[in-house]
């Protein structure tokens, strides 16, 4: 947290010199951002060429580690000891990569599917934190260098889609970089806040976030209110970007020269000349009609009309996934009110062309497509700051959070839309007379039963003094921070116990999943609403009947043997007919016990006793 400091002698507060920096931690590239002088820029590498730096990490012999440029340079000679895309590899376990596994050039390591994945470089496994803990740590010496001061802080951006592991690897690789990450900001996010969108406090509108990168298609649906970006929807390609319309080129060329086809497999060198040689053609032609270039003495020629055709295939893709995304929010394109442009392959005049096409507007797409993530993440960070507008941004949790209550409800703590950060409270109690140790069960989801959403975790609240049933009071806290991650606090207030979990779970949530779940919870509202008045009229069965029997034990000496008689049988009726399924029946019961016990628990003379008899001393919930 930003800290404020005030001047003693004229009384006014000084602006925090403390610098944060926004980091694009990319599939291929990555970048660094700052504000000077009121505006972000992207820090360049030491030679002053590119504010890109390659997502690669080789791995020397003698066990140093090379980043960027250099490191990327040694996909081709050494891809043993060369590893990229980490990034895809965030957050997740073999099962997750299996299918995909052959797209590595590097070891990864298969001994447990269910674990987070290794990758093996000599003798040493890495995670997928470690290496890109690496690329941040070049990153955050890039700009030390660049400004001649340490920095400490960092704001990183996601993939709108990354779920709660990913997010946390991500923080966790910026630890480890000796970063303390202060925010995780969606990518699209960012976009937006480098174009200026979503800085005005009455800012209300829907937009598109369309990032086509080198390997990677995601368009985002925003909706943004009061300074709150809510992601309606994402939909995109992980294996579809700017690479592959250099592989078409490749393609069509090597079409011309069959013999090279088969040159291939025994030189390398050739494959990687030509994918230099077609990634220049296809910059050129986002400028040029025509392209001619020689490569080892043939003259090599494509127009931008060919490769327009060649690449259609692969736009139109892109526009298939922006239908979806829009279907996806309940949406269509006259809905959306401005189209931000990311990633470098958005410079492709024809894939501008479709995107304009589609959503019917002039899209925003002045800023370097490379670099607005980077810049809007120093936005970010300089709000963070306390340095820039007085903004508070804000996210909003996408799915309920509660915890499993009696019977295995679900009591949500913090409903979906919530906007984070957030610290909400809620008291409970014990269900069984001395009761030490109470478990808490933190769930995901909007179904009414617990069976049906997804645990996050569990802790055990224990050394709680024996009492009767209903008098400890168990305060729970959800402490929600602004990159969506949890931390659950438990406390019994007579006693003091306490105790605090930051529920971490291994694997996140999928974008599909959190879909299902939500479409789920619509489905069955009904059966599910029936189910919960069942549980909940059997928990109430269950509280009474413990205060009866504590009510019939304190107070046997003045009770008559009628009394006492009539209370039994009232009870075991109750008792019955909270072991079958019709709510109704128990209700009746529990109306019974009641009306028959009131004017008992007023002859009580004990006021306290009065009170448990009614069950609910505090009007807390059992866990
Ligand atoms: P990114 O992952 O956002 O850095 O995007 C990199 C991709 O953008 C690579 O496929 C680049 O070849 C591509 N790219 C960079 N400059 C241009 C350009 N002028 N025209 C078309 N594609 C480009």
């Amino acid at each position: 947290m930003p800290s404020i400091a005030i001047d003693l002698k004229s009384g006014e507060v000084v602006k925090s010199k403390e610098l944060i920096i926004g980091i694009d931690l990319g599939t291929t590239n990555s970048l660094v951002a700052y504000i000077k002088d009121g505006a972000p820029v992207a820090v360049k590498d030491p030679q002053g060429k590119s504010a890109l730096a390659p997502s690669v990490i080789h791995f020397r012999p003698d066990g140093s580690v090379l980043v960027g440029e250099e490191a990327k340079e040694k996909l081709v000679s050494d891809p043993a000891h060369t590893i990229y895309s980490v990034k895809r590899l965030m957050g997740k376990s073999y099962r997750d990569v299996k299918a995909f596994e052959h797209y590595f050039g590097y070891q990864i390591i298969d001994e447990d599917a269910e674990r987070l994945v290794k990758i093996r470089v000599n003798d040493r496994f890495y995670t997928p934190i470690e290496l890109s803990a690496e690329i941040l740590k070049t990153l955050k010496a890039r700009i030390e260098t660049a400004l001649g001061q340490p920095v400490s802080k960092a704001v990183i951006t996601v993939p709108a889609y990354f779920n709660d592991a990913q997010r946390q690897a991500t923080r966790d690789a910026g630890k480890l970089a000796g970063l303390e990450v202060l925010r995780i900001v969606n990518e699209p996010t960012a976009a937006s806040l480098a174009y200026g969108i979503g800085l005005q406090p009455d800012d209300n509108q829907t937009i598109a976030v369309y990032d086509l990168g080198g390997g990677t298609f995601d368009i985002s649906i925003l909706h943004i209110h009061d300074g709150v970006f809510e992601v309606l929807s994402t939909n995109g390609d992980t294996f579809l970007g700017g690479d592959d319309f250099d592989r078409a080129i490749i393609d069509h060329w090597l079409q011309q020269h069959p013999d090279w086809q088969q040159q291939l497999a025994q030189d390398r060198n050739l494959g990687q000349e030509l994918r230099l040689l077609a990634e220049t053609a296809k910059k050129q032609l986002s400028q040029a009609e025509d392209f001619s270039g020689v490569l080892r003495g043939v003259p090599l020629r494509i127009s931008r009309t060919q490769f327009e055709d060649l690449i259609y295939p692969l736009v139109k893709r892109t526009i298939e996934a922006c239908k979806n995304a829009l279907r996806d929010a309940g949406l269509t394109p006259t809905d959306i009110q401005r189209v931000v442009m990311v990633g470098g392959a958005t410079r492709t005049p024809l894939v501008k062309q479709a995107v304009a096409e589609f959503f019917g507007r002039p899209l925003f797409d002045k800023l370097n497509p490379d670099e607005v993530v980077a810049l809007g993440a120093a936005i970010q960070a300089d709000i963070l700051a306390g340095n820039q507008r007085d903004m508070l941004l804000i996210d909003v949790t996408p799915l309920s959070l509660g915890i499993e209550t009696l019977g295995g409800l679900m009591d949500i703590i913090l409903p979906r839309n919530s906007k984070v950060p957030a610290r909400v409270g809620r008291r409970y109690t014990t269900s069984a007379d001395g009761q030490r140790n109470l478990k808490v069960a933190v769930y995901q989801g909007e179904r009414d039963l617990v069976q049906h959403n997804r645990k996050l975790g569990e802790f055990i609240l224990r050394g709680i003094p024996p009492m009767p049933a209903g008098l400890p009071q168990i305060e729970i806290h959800f402490i929600l921070d602004a990159d969506g991650i949890l931390r659950v606090k438990a406390k019994e207030l007579r006693s003091g116990v306490e105790q605090e979990v930051e529920m971490r779970s291994q694997y996140g949530i999928s974008e599909e999943e959190m879909a299902r779940m939500l479409i789920e919870s619509v489905q069955h509202a009904q059966e599910d609403m029936a189910a919960r008045a069942l549980l909940e009229a059997r928990n109430e069965a269950h509280t009474v009947l413990l205060s009866v029997e504590r009510f019939v034990k304190q107070n046997a000496s003045w009770l008559s043997a009628e009394e006492k008689d009539r209370l039994a049988s009232l009870a075991n009726a109750l008792r019955t007919a909270a072991e079958g399924a019709d709510k109704d029946l128990i209700h009746q019961a529990l109306e019974a016990l009641n009306a028959y016990s009131a004017p008992l628990a007023h002859r009580a003379l004990d006021a306290h006793v009065a009170q448990s008899l009614k069950g609910q001393t505090v009007g807390e919930q059992a866990l």
